[in-house]
């Protein structure tokens, strides 16, 4: 799977101030089941490490903070 290198391009985004990976929290990357999403060690947030998604939508449902936002292409609505 090819790596996600631009944010703009991304359909998953993160929002760092929300993610509260760095106090323990993956649930993300566990609901994830094509495991698209990571924990950046440095940063202690999670981020769309592979650009792959089916739009199932877990993650964006399951995170506590709400960070999570699943963009839909426009043709899957
Ligand atoms: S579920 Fe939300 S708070 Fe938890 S790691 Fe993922 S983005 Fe961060
Ligand atoms: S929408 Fe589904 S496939 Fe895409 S990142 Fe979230 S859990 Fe993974």
């Amino acid at each position: 799977m090819p790596l996600a290198n631009h944010a703009t391009s991304v359909p998953v985004v993160v929002d760092e101030s929300k993610c509260i990976a760095d106090k323990g929290c993956k649930t993300c990357v566990e609901v994830c089941p094509l495991d698209v999403l990571a924990i950046d060690p440095v940063k202690g947030k999670a981020y769309m490490k592979y650009d792959e998604c089916w739009y199932c939508m877990p993650c964006e449902v399951d995170c506590p903070t709400g960070a999570v936002k699943v963009n839909i292409p426009y043709l899957l609505r």
